[in-house]
Parts: structure tokens; C-alpha cells; sequence
């Protein structure tokens, strides 16, 4: 290659006359072209040299490996401390636990034994609900209803459509928690 000076000529090409044309060269960096004026059109640009050299800048030179890492921000959340099922229930009085049933009244770290789901701990109370943590799930039931069925019955009618929550395909909306405790109390009837 011909040795190039700043104010000599080259020829490149015109980025703007889209062809390979006499420049005049404005700027070089060590023996490389950096910067030329077209003689035709008297614009400046950046050298290309000829289309098919391989001179020019390649476009695609961003790197691929930055994608991979910048996308693990995701797991910062799972530091959540579980407390196990039997850590929560240890030094409760599990044998004496006593039995599930909506007419007794719960409070919070109560242990109690459910004829279905076993051994629950209760781990919050809300009016006439109480939440119970079992060792595979958390049931919501009622609790406090053994005083004088003042407004309720104990046990609701059937045609309340409060029976049988479990066989409804009401994925969009919590089943509710009185139906549950119906359900249970009727096999209570003893
Ligand atoms: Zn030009």
C-alpha cells in the first residue's frame, strides 16, 4: 500500500456519493487513514476505503458474554428464613393438643390436632377465623362459635350451597372458610 499523508489523495468511499472516489485525506492516525474529504461532493467523513476491503469497522463488535451475567439479579429473595414444620411445634404440648372443633375458641401458637389435616398450629386470629398451619398447608378455619347461636345456627342449612367447597372448580376464588368448618362439624354431631 502506497504510503498516505494528511492533504494527500486516496481513494475511498464516498459515503455520501455512494461510490469510490478521489479523497482528500484530513486525518490520520499512525499509517492509517482516519478521516478524508470527497473531492467530489467536499464532504467529510470517515475513511472506508473500497466497498470489499477489508478496512472498515466492524459493526458487530459488541461482546456476547456480558448477556449471560447481567441477568442473575433474580435470586437475591431466596434468603427467607423457613422454620420447618417441627421446628414451629417444638416444645408445644402436642400430645395434649386438643381437638379441632369451631365451637372453641383459639389463640395464636395453640397447637391443635384436626381430625384431617393432624397436628395445626395456629398462626393468626381474625375475628370469628383463625388460621392453622398444618404440616402440608394452611386451612383456614372458624373458631368461637360455642356461644348462643344468636344469629347463626350451628349447623347451616344444606341449601345454603355452603356444603361441599371441595368438589367446585372455583380456582379463581378462595373457598370459603365457614364452609369448611360446616363440613366438619356435621360429622361432629356425636
Ligand atoms: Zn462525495
Amino acid at each position: 500500500m502506497a504510503t498516505h499523508k494528511v492533504g494527500g489523495e486516496v481513494d475511498a468511499y464516498c459515503t455520501r456519493c455512494k461510490l469510490t472516489l478521489a479523497h482528500t485525506i484530513l486525518a490520520m492516525v499512525g499509517t492509517k487513514i482516519a478521516r478524508v474529504r470527497c473531492n467530489t461532493c467536499n464532504g467529510d467523513h470517515a475513511y472506508r476505503g473500497a466497498p470489499g476491503t477489508t478496512d472498515r469497522p466492524t459493526p458487530s463488535s459488541t461482546p456476547r458474554a456480558s448477556r449471560a451475567s447481567s441477568s442473575g439479579s433474580s435470586s437475591a429473595k431466596a434468603e427467607k428464613v423457613i422454620i420447618s414444620f417441627e421446628e414451629q411445634l417444638a416444645g408445644k404440648d402436642i400430645a395434649n393438643a386438643p381437638k379441632y372443633s369451631p365451637k372453641d375458641t383459639y389463640q395464636v401458637d395453640q397447637v391443635v390436632s384436626h381430625p384431617t389435616f393432624g397436628i395445626g398450629l395456629v398462626t393468626a386470629v381474625r375475628g370469628d377465623k383463625v388460621d392453622l398451619t398444618f404440616r402440608t398447608d394452611t386451612k383456614t378455619l372458624v373458631h368461637g362459635r360455642g356461644g348462643p347461636p344468636a344469629e347463626k345456627p350451628a349447623f347451616s342449612p344444606p341449601t345454603r350451597g355452603a356444603t361441599g367447597p371441595a368438589d367446585k372448580p372455583m380456582a379463581a376464588e378462595p373457598p370459603p372458610a365457614d364452609a369448611e368448618a360446616s363440613g366438619e362439624s356435621a360429622t361432629n354431631g356425636d
